[in-house]
């Protein structure tokens, strides 16, 4: 039998629909500010600070999955079972993601972002640094949010139309790119909200790279609890490997 995800308590889900309420709530707010604030820096430096402020959230994204897929234990104290095991779970069985709920999906990450959101509002609005810098943490906090809900629409073999037109052209991660990080051994595409770094880190080998600068300091090796994990469930996930994606295009 392959593993899946924990359930969630409703105590849970109470939280993360707070969370998701004050961080959709705060973005919403600071875009409202800055839309309203008599603009001190050119639109265009606005414009592009926000898009760099999303090119930011991609590489944390990559960083994040990568950290967690590539080290630690799962086994390790209230880390592991929280943190690490989902990501262990979801390469041997990657459908039992779809199964997961709207809060349980973007509950966490609306957690850790309406802190910065709020944080974002003792910016002063009136002089072109502070707009400058509210339009990088919108950005940055806008594509990082739901990051992801973007990621389970990659794993979606039919998605809402309008999300596979935003996939189509780019703006969020795609099923195929993120599908390459399905094949074994799970190590590229680590960026999973817009997919724009992808291409450029892997060109420069960058997490093989600073895997490679890891070992070297600690003598950790990488995956090797990814790798662990997969083998105790290795006579089911042999039904369908990671690296052959299954008819449907699932990895
Ligand atoms: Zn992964
Ligand atoms: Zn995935």
């Amino acid at each position: 039998m392959l593993p899946a995800h924990d359930d969630i308590s409703e105590r849970r889900q109470a939280l993360e629909a707070v969370a998701l309420a004050a961080a959709g709530g705060l973005l919403g707010a600071l875009v409202w500010r800055l839309w309203g604030s008599e603009l001190q820096a050119p639109p265009l430096a606005v414009l592009a600070v926000a898009a760099g402020g999303a090119f930011a959230a991609d590489f944390v994204s990559g960083i994040v999955h990568w950290i967690a897929d590539t080290w630690g234990h799962e086994t390790m104290p209230v880390f592991g079972r929280r943190f690490l095991r989902p990501f262990r779970v979801h390469h041997v069985n990657p459908d039992d993601f779809l199964r997961r709920r709207f809060l349980d999906v973007n509950g966490d990450v609306a957690m850790l972002t309406a802190p910065i959101l709020a944080l974002a509002h003792c910016l002063p609005m009136r002089g072109a640094t502070g707009q400058l810098l509210a339009a990088g943490v919108a950005g940055f906090c806008a594509t990082i949010l739901p990051t992801n809900q973007v990621h389970q629409w990659a794993h979606q073999s039919a998605p809402p139309r309008w999300v596979a037109r935003l996939q189509r052209l780019g703006l969020i991660l795609s099923r195929p790119a993120h599908l390459r990080h399905h094949r074994a051994p799970h190590a590229a595409n680590y960026c999973i909200a817009t997919g724009w770094c992808n291409p450029f880190l892997e060109r420069i080998q960058f997490f093989r790279r600073l895997e490679r600068a890891v070992t070297r300091w600690t003598g950790l090796q990488p995956r090797s609890d990814d790798e662990s994990f997969r083998q105790v469930f290795e006579p089911s996930a042999l039904l369908n490997p990671p690296d052959r994606p299954d008819a449907d295009g699932n990895a």
